[in-house]
């Protein structure tokens, strides 16, 4: 399958999305691909669905087999679309099939890697840094990435329903004077109902010293259709900003322009968070192409993560030395919004560290050499006063 097929011809488009849903044992049907509810319904999760979706690896194999007793399985039809069927290599499938290789643990492989349960408050709600925390809303997502970070806890059903841990997440708030952003993830919060949403948004926004709420999902790739204008008028309600998560141009489909137009158009400003991945995005041009598109979108790329070393997540991993060669070959290279920070969650809990190539040659006696994009040194000499 060509790369672009799926999103640049409808007619192909549509004889795959008939494939799929003929799976499910129903025709294509455009009103009902693009109700969410439908898509959520008719998620790909057990071997025999994805043996019909593609043409399996016995590692893949072995890995839908096992894995989903640890993670679990799931894609939506419309992520499923992107993936090529005859590829194992296809950096969409890379993303969300499982292998075998999830069963190895390597050295220095954690569970917790970001040090997350260490500093929970209350049931989801964990506060680390002094003026933010991080609020677990829900487990569940709509599609399952192999290298989620939470994978201890998304999708294993041991996280309470919000609604029973609401009022202690409030009185926690409240008493903490000094927390001044919320940022809401988990799991997906924008699988939640308009109206538990704006429930919960609404009761953190009444709390006077929170200043900032944020969500983050990846709902916008993996589950466009549910970005309806409904949804919309509750971000904007409760002016949210939306961290979501790409990692692959291919990601960014006409469905999802349209969706990322819907949340723009609304006022909701959008920010990305991409993972670095061996085989899907660790590449100049690829991270180019995906940052462009993004942009494109009028969504601002923000962090590049360094994968977590999450449990079984060593074949998706590369180096950091790796990294600092791609964000490099970023840097000064194309526009500077399309340009993330690079950054090292810091396993153990240590928080984002930020990483680039040296910059700063020497700095002496208030002179400073610089080494620009190119290689080439510059000297910045500072004012008189601070010589
Ligand atoms: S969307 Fe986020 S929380 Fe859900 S599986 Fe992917 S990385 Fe994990």
């Amino acid at each position: 399958m060509n790369e672009n097929t799926a999103a640049a011809d409808p007619l192909i488009a549509s004889a795959r999305r008939d494939e799929i849903c003929r799976i499910f044992g129903e025709s294509y049907d455009p009103a009902r691909w693009n109700d969410w509810r439908w898509q959520m319904r008719h998620r790909f999760i057990k071997p025999e669905q994805f043996e019909k979706l593609l043409r399996l690896t016995t590692s893949e194999r072995r890995g839908l087999a096992m894995t989903h007793e640890k993670f679990a399985v799931a894609i939506t039809p419309h992520f499923a679309e992107l993936i090529d069927p005859d590829d194992p290599n296809c950096p969409i499938r890379r993303q969300v099939v499982p292998r075998e290789e999830e069963l190895l643990v390597g050295p220095g492989d954690m569970t917790d890697p970001c040090g997350e349960d260490h500093d929970e408050v209350v049931p989801g709600l964990v506060h680390r840094y002094p003026d933010r925390v991080l609020l677990l809303a829900l487990d569940t997502c709509a599609a399952y990435c192999r290298y989620c970070t939470r994978s201890r806890l998304v999708s294993q059903g041991e996280l309470d329903p919000l609604p029973r841990r609401l009022d202690a997440v409030i009185a926690y708030l409240e008493a903490h004077t000094e927390v001044r952003d919320v940022l809401l993830s988990g799991g997906d919060p924008l699988l939640m109902s308009e109206d538990r949403l704006d429930e919960v948004l609404g009761r953190i926004r009444a709390i006077p010293h929170i200043e900032f709420v944020r969500i983050g999902s990846r709902v916008p790739s993996f589950l466009p259709q549910r970005i309806t204008p409904e949804l919309v008028a509750v971000l904007r309600k409760h002016r949210v900003w939306l961290s979501l998560h790409f990692c692959h141009a291919r990601e960014v489909t006409p469905d999802v322009a349209n969706a990322c137009d819907l949340l723009a158009d609304g006022g909701i400003p959008l920010g990305s968070q991409t993972v670095l991945l061996k085989g899907v995005n660790d590449d100049v041009q690829t991270l180019k192409d995906l940052f462009h598109a993004l942009l494109k979108v009028r969504v601002r790329p923000y962090y590049l993560y360094q994968c977590d070393p999450v449990v079984g997540t060593g074949h998706l991993r590369t180096s950091v030395a790796k990294g600092i060669e791609l964000i490099s070959g970023l840097r000064g290279h194309t526009t500077g919004y399309a340009v993330p920070t690079y950054v090292i969650d810091a396993p153990g809990g240590g928080g984002k560290v930020p990483i680039q190539a040296e910059t700063i040659v020497s700095y002496e006696n208030g002179q400073a050499l610089l080494r620009n994009w190119a290689g080439r040194t510059y000297s910045y000499v500072d004012p008189a006063e601070h010589a």
